[in-house]
């Protein structure tokens, strides 16, 4: 049996490394002759749980190798983060495109113990190494942590562009646009906020550009969940063939930095004596951060709907804070607040019935998969567009904002309100509500597609095959 490796390169950020480790690790399962997996790893500045989660996730797992590249020395300004950061990741990335073609090259020239190298998974990110991966001649696929509607919207971009070579205008948030990777039109305002900012646009730009240099495209979603955006895609238009593989998701033995023992057990003793369905969790991704008088409103909030909850609160990015230091005093909410949640074992629990979620699309995949509806609340990055996506294309999700866009911990100008929460979560937390029973048939069909004989199985086989050069 011919043996083979494979090289991964994620974004090392919690939400792109939990899914990219745990593809790797499937493949090996599920293929015997992909007996390795090398990651290359990169360190960004920012995203300080990543580096613990690598590591945790790599740790026990004598299969994966991972080699740390050298830190850059002149990494893109902290403030361009902040503006613009989309370009920010991009221009991260060029800095490290010197160490990655050296590292490439010395894998393919001498490989570990013999084992050819076949081929390259990138993250979207990354897709500027299709170029080192040309020079060393192995074929590269991107591996997409998000949906095929934000695929769709990669494609919409270079093409729009062409035609009017500029970012998003601030007044033409209300314009529609057709995508043809959604059912719905598509207003300006759901898109990456990145759009609206020259740096940020032209690096989305530069990246949907070069997403046709593919040999492949996997997307960490699944054919039953977006049979639109799917179909569209399969109808092989000039495009990369696409493999939808997901639901990939990071279940078992998941690392939870900045949570002790006693805290996690704490929060899971609590959930235990709750009533079924009765728990709401709110939690906003590995990088939401609120102002204090948002985090007040949402406490409000909580108070006046009366539901028992978990709740992350984060309040500073790279530091760790006391999260009740943000909660107002007198604060008489049911419930517990932290400042990391074990999220999968909370949507995991029995007890929890709804989800108040930033729509990152792991959060967004792992509340699916156990049947938790999820209330819109998009902060960052393509939040906005799954946000839509969820509530208006599928009916998945109901709606607390689709276009609110995080701020950072400087006040919002966009203030969600008490009211306006309070008004979602009970729709949420409602047993009759239609989207429930929605949620709870696309949670079937997810376990479906993953497993054997599942959509989701049969189009990983056809990626091995592929990279695996058979049936050539
Ligand atoms: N997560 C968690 N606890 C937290 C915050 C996040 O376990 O307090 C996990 C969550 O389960 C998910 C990942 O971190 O797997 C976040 O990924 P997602 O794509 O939802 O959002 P991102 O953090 O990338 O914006």
């Amino acid at each position: 049996m011919e043996t083979a490796e494979l090289i991964l390169i994620p974004l090392p950020e919690t939400g792109h490394l939990l899914s990219s480790i745990e593809f790797g690790k499937r493949l090996m399962d599920l293929d015997r002759r992909i007996c390795a997996i090398t990651i290359l790893s990169m360190k960004l500045p920012y995203a300080p749980h990543a580096y613990a989660s690598m590591a945790a996730l790599t740790a026990s797992e004598p299969r994966i190798r991972l080699i740390s590249l050298p830190e850059i020395h002149d990494p893109p300004p902290i403030k361009l983060l902040e503006t613009s950061s989309e370009a920010y990741i991009y221009d991260f990335i060029q800095k490290n495109i010197p160490s990655l073609r050296k590292t490439l090259t010395d894998l393919v020239v001498s490989p570990q113990d013999s084992v050819r190298v076949a081929g390259l998974v990138l993250d979207f990110f990354c897709v500027s190494v299709f170029d080192i991966a040309r020079e060393v001649n192995l074929p590269s696929y991107i591996f997409l942590t998000s949906n095929f509607g934000f695929l769709g919207f990669m494609q919409h971009l270079p093409k729009r562009h062409r035609v009017t070579p500029s970012e998003f205008a601030d007044d033409s948030r209300e314009d529609e646009l057709l995508i043809p990777s959604f059912e719905n039109r598509v207003p300006a305002k759901v898109l990456p906020a990145g759009v609206f900012d020259r740096r940020s646009y032209e690096a989305l730009v530069e990246l949907g550009e070069k997403f046709p240099g593919a040999k492949g495209i996997l997307v960490n979603s699944f054919s039953e969940l977006e049979p639109h955006a799917v179909e569209y895609f399969s109808r092989g238009r000039d495009y990369p063939p696409v493999y939808p593989i997901g639901p990939i998701l990071n279940i078992k033995n998941r690392p939870n930095p900045g949570l002790t023992t006693a805290q996690h057990e704490e929060i899971m003793r609590w959930l235990d004596d709750q009533p079924e369905s009765s728990v709401l969790f709110l939690c906003f991704g590995s990088m939401g951060v609120f102002g204090t008088p948002q985090i007040r409103e949402i406490a409000h909030a909580l108070e006046l709907s009366g539901f028992r909850f978990i709740w992350a609160i984060r309040t500073h990015l790279t530091e760790s804070s006391d999260p009740h230091e943000a909660l107002p005093e007198g604060f008489m909410g049911r419930g517990i607040v932290c400042s990391w949640a074990p999220q999968v074992e909370i949507l995991a629990h029995k007890a929890t019935g709804g989800f108040v979620s930033h729509c990152g699309w792991n959060s967004i995949q792992e509340s699916l998969w156990y049947g938790v509806p999820i209330a819109t609340w998009p902060m960052y990055a393509e939040q906005q567009l799954n946000a839509f996506e969820m509530v208006r294309e599928l009916g998945l999700a109901v709606e607390i904002r689709l276009d609110y866009v995080a701020d950072g911990d400087r006040v919002s100008p966009d203030m969600v309100t008490a009211d306006e929460i309070v008004r979602a979560v009970r729709s949420l937390m409602d047993g009759d509500n239609p989207v429930r029973k929605k949620v709870g048939e696309i949670s079937k069909a997810a376990r479906r597609a993953v497993s054997d004989g599942g959509s989701s199985s049969a189009a990983t086989g056809d990626f091995i095959r592929d990279i695996l050069g058979d049936g050539l």
